[in-house]
């Protein structure tokens, strides 16, 4: 596998606790697997464990020729990291952008990137038998292995499957980035690369992959139509035959309540009286006032345009006035920041917000709120409300993508309701959820149902993983 991000290393959203999650599971299952990520910043300073990788690399990046280290590690046994260390590229502060502002050169650093997995998949002595890449970084790996196989001698060229883990971040530079690459010229054209003029590593991806997945069976859907399709529902119609979603698991090893370091209370479905320590835990830590009863929502996001953060915060002040506490971490557009620290000031008795990147935050938010928000404009697979679900915390989402495939609205069945859904995108219909919370929350019995039913859900990597051997054997015969 090629990725840009791979907890625990690094992280900015689902990509890097997905891909982690699969390969440890199909690691655990018998298979071999090999992971390419960047050696970004301080990973070797909190990872002492990882060793040089007897392996020189020098890559032709357009004119010049780019030297590399690997380093490696072994954290499960048949699953082998290797980090590719350029520290001109890597070592920064920000994996892809910094004080808001993408780094000039993310074409230069990711096409190298992805040109060191190739490498790295060609001369491994283990000799992988399938390449899995994963969204725009990685965009171009299957047209550098094709020209690997055509032209540079790559007989046994290992065939290529993209995972699309969010379609709105396709990688779209300058045409003149193509040169990078290179590859002939004539193979920047409308049929791969190029898309209006510009070079688009996720469209070229798209264009030459041989299987394609997204995170969720009604994002794959949902990608095809214009609404969603970010200007390549197109080509992914006409791609339609070799597009499947799955649904990503959830790696319970990490996120549970039973024996979860990051927890000060355990719980179970059976003993939640845990889960209210937590909350009280949380409300101390956060400055609210400290009340068991109160009902707290919750929201662990990045702060961007999809995530629906114009919806919270009109929905919030409308709903402020009722006994209720809302919690919020985030990260990302500054704007949004601003607004939600603007209702944080008006409202100090009920509102806490903190920014930045906080993985222990993280876990007890999720223990300690009774309802998570998430109002996404659109999400792929969306983690956070799965999440939820094991820790007896009822989502609140916008039936789109991953959420509508992840919770059971009472609409649609009452006995197995895990969760509260709306669809159209406003700020009235997000209130109008809310209201229904309060309601639930104020019917102990029905509350009690929806949590227990919630943690006995089971979104586990097996199932996942076997799905993808599936389609790993597909793509070997
Ligand atoms: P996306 O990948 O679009 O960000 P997902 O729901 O798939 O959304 O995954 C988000 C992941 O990132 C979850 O594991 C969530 O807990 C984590 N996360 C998001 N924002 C933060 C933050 N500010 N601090 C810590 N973890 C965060």
């Amino acid at each position: 596998m090629a990725t840009s991000e791979l907890h625990p290393y690094s992280k900015t959203g689902g990509l890097a606790d997905m891909v982690a999650a699969l390969a440890k599971t199909l690691a655990q299952k018998g298979h071999r697997v090999g992971i390419v990520t960047p050696l970004y910043r301080g990973i070797r300073v909190k990872f002492p464990e990882l060793r040089p990788f007897d392996w020189q690399m020098a890559l032709p990046l357009g004119g010049e020729i780019i030297p590399a280290q690997v380093w490696t590690t072994e954290p499960v046994k048949g699953l082998t990291l290797y980090f590719v260390d350029r520290p001109e590229f890597f070592d920064r502060p920000g994996i892809y952008n910094e004080n808001g502002a993408d780094y000039a050169d993310n074409a230069a650093r990711f096409i190298f990137f992805s040109k060191a997995a190739v490498h790295l998949a060609r001369y491994l002595p283990w000799a992988p038998q399938i390449l899995h890449i994963h969204d725009w970084q990685t965009g171009l790996v299957p047209m550098l292995v094709q020209h690997q196989r055509l032209a540079e001698g790559w007989g046994k060229a290992v065939p290529v499957m993209l995972t699309i883990h969010n379609l709105a971040y396709q990688g779209v530079f300058g045409a003149e980035a193509f040169a990078l690459a290179n590859l002939p010229s004539d193979w920047f054209n409308t049929g791969t690369a190029e898309f209006h003029g510009a070079l688009n590593l996720l469209k070229a991806g798209i264009a030459t992959a041989d299987t394609i997945t997204t995170v969720s069976p009604r994002y794959a859907r949902e990608i095809m139509t214009e609404e969603f399709g970010c200007g390549l529902d197109g080509l992914l119609r006409h791609r339609a035959e070799v597009v499947h979603g799955v649904l990503n698991g959830v790696d319970y090893e990490e996120w549970n309540t039973e024996a979860n370091p990051h927890l000060k209370f355990r719980y179970s479905a059976r003993h939640l009286a845990g889960k209210t320590r937590n909350k009280t835990a949380l409300q101390r830590e956060l400055g609210l006032p400290v009340n068991a009863r109160v009902p707290m929502f919750g929201s662990v996001t990045r702060l961007a345009e999809q995530k629906g953060v114009d919806l919270l915060v009109p929905a919030l002040e409308e709903m402020l006035g009722h006994s209720m506490q809302f919690v919020l971490l985030g990260s990302g557009d500054g704007r949004y920041e601003h607004s939600l620290r603007s209702v944080a000031r008006r409202h100090p008795q009920k509102v806490a917000v903190r920014f930045g990147y906080d993985h222990g935050l993280s876990h007890r938010i999720e223990a300690a709120c009774d309802f998570l928000l998430m109002p996404s404009r659109f999400e792929p697979c969306g983690l956070n409300q799965m999440y939820s679900l094991r820790y007896g915390t009822v989502p609140i989402v916008r039936a789109t993508g991953g959420l509508d495939d992840s919770v059971v609205d009472p609409s649609e069945n009452k006995q197995e309701a895990t969760g509260i859904k709306f669809s159209e995108y406003s700020p009235a219909a997000l209130t109008q959820a809310l209201r229904k919370a309060l309601a639930l929350y104020r019917s102990k019995p029905a509350l009690r149902k929806f949590r227990q039913q919630g943690m006995a859900a089971d979104f586990s990597w097996d199932a996942t993983a076997a799905r993808y051997v599936r389609l790993y054997d597909g793509l070997l015969k």
